[in-house]
């Protein structure tokens, strides 16, 4: 240490996360009836489409303007009043913006694809990816509540040549699953399939409930992110509640879209029989901190939802710029696990191409290994020997040090001193003995002699501590 006090900055406390506070509204909107605001049709309809509007709402420099008016005519814009006021617009860079608003960025496109999993190649029949032995994934529809700006289907959310060319045979698209006995869990997915009118989704989720080799109908998507209230609807709520195999796939990427009414609506999810597990995009700007991840995965628990994956960014047509490197989302969940609740650890996964499929990466935590046993790391980077198997140990000592020790046996373990556990546990030794103490004059504690070592195996010499 050089002295200076070291930083303390405790992103694991709840002090910094902002206060439930009463919904928030753009200053447009801030004399809107409650009643309409919470009316996802009225949210729908005044959701904004269009450049002109946007220069209305938020500041852009003029070049900024020019560059995505021209970007108006490639990609979809839409984005619910709801969603909108959850906006900084103080902020250029403001996380919610740059996931919702056209950036001149997204012309830049240097190898990004436009179906960078090819998922068009795996497809059986039109809608149908069948990638995986037990599970396909099902495109219901083109239309989302809100245009994601790194969306990975970006190529079906563009205004020309998107999905609205292509025609989906919703029938066949079923028929594929009922004749396939191995798929066993269907994604159905967008587009967002809640933007689906009813009778649609009533279709698509019945008839897949009827097929008895179906036994999990996955609905991935963002409403509950960018227009909570379209779920505030018991239409709605019935439908997925009577298709019983229904689990949601929610899709937060910062902390701050996780709103008292996203609350409501995972508590009534929740209630009718659906389990929550979310996806995450790893992007830069929006969630590429430990802090901002710390809180998101926090913030998800607190609404019941499960933190499932953490996707590296897809490299897709016009969100080049949202892209990190893999070094980053490593540096996030080494910064997760250990640290946080092991229920709030997502699967970081990288989708590889040529559809390769999902493929989970992790920080190393096996650091070395023999015939006998491994050498295991944990968060706090602690080594530790591990012998997995009961059976005599092969290795003959001979004079060593570190790691190798610990492969060799003769010793099992290599301890941060100055880590928090070992501080914990001295000061449960030292109140154990002063309480021994005080009540010795009554007690004597024979200090027992351990076992001796069975069938002549080399006995572990007890965790000794190196600093
Ligand atoms: C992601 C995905 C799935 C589901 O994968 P899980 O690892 O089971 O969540 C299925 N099919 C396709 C094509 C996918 O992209
Ligand atoms: S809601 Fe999903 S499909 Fe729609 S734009 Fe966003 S990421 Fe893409």
């Amino acid at each position: 240490m050089d002295g200076q006090p070291a930083r303390q900055q405790d992103t694991c406390s709840f002090d910094d996360e902002e206060p439930p506070g009463k919904p928030k509204r753009h200053p447009l909107w801030r004399k809107v009836p409650k009643k309409l605001w919470d009316d996802w049709r009225w949210q729908s309809q005044n959701a904004i489409r269009s450049v002109r509007q946007l220069r209305d709402l938020l500041p852009f420099n003029p070049d900024e303007l020019e560059a995505i008016g021209k970007l108006e005519a490639e990609y979809k814009l839409a984005i619910p009043p709801y969603y909108f006021s959850l906006i900084n617009v103080a902020d250029p860079n403001d996380p919610i913006r740059l996931q919702s608003v056209t950036s001149p960025l997204e012309a830049n496109s240097n190898f990004e694809l436009e179906d960078p999993l090819e998922e068009d190649k795996d497809s059986p029949v039109p809608g149908i990816t069948h990638r995986y032995p037990d599970r396909c994934l099902m495109v219901t529809t083109h239309v989302c509540t809100m245009y994601c700006r790194f969306c990975t289907r970006k190529r079906a959310t563009m205004v020309r040549g998107g999905w609205d060319a292509i025609s989906r045979d919703d029938e066949r698209m079923i028929e594929y699953v009922r004749e396939h006995p191995q798929i066993r869990d269907v994604i159905v997915s967008g587009g967002d399939p809640l933007t689906l009118p009813p009778a649609k989704l009533k279709y698509f989720l019945h008839s897949l409930r009827d097929i008895p080799h179906v036994d999990v109908i996955r609905i991935g998507t963002r409403v509950p992110t960018t227009l909570p209230q379209r779920l505030y609807d018991p239409e709605m709520l019935d439908i997925l509640e009577s298709t019983e195999k229904v689990w949601i796939q929610t899709h937060f990427n910062h902390p701050r879209e996780i709103t008292p009414e996203v609350a409501r609506v995972c508590k009534s999810l929740l209630c009718r029989g659906m389990p929550l597990n979310n996806h995450t995009v790893l992007m830069k700007g929006v969630n590429d901190d430990l802090a901002t991840m710390r809180k998101l995965m926090r913030a998800l628990l607190r609404v019941k939802i499960r933190p499932y994956y953490l996707f590296h960014c897809d490299p897709v047509i016009g969100a080049g710029h949202f892209r990190t490197s893999i070094w980053k989302g490593l540096e996030i969940m080494e910064g997760l696990r250990g640290h946080l609740s092991g229920l709030a650890i997502p699967t970081y996964v990288v989708d590889a191409p040529h559809g390769g499929g999902k493929i989970p990466l992790l920080p190393n935590y096996l650091v070395s290994a023999s015939d006998d046993c491994v050498v295991l790391r944990n968060y706090e980077g602690m080594l530790v020997r591990y012998q997995a198997e009961d059976k005599p140990t092969t290795i003959e000592e001979t004079a060593n040090r570190g790691v190798s020790q610990l492969i060799q046996g003769t010793k099992t373990a290599i301890v941060p001193p100055d880590s928090e556990r070992m501080q914990r546990r001295r000061q449960y030794l030292q109140t154990k003995k002063a309480k021994a103490e005080e009540e010795s004059a009554s007690c004597c504690d024979a200090h027992e002699e351990p076992p001796p070592a069975k069938n002549g195996r080399r006995r572990l010499t007890p965790l000794p501590v190196v600093s």
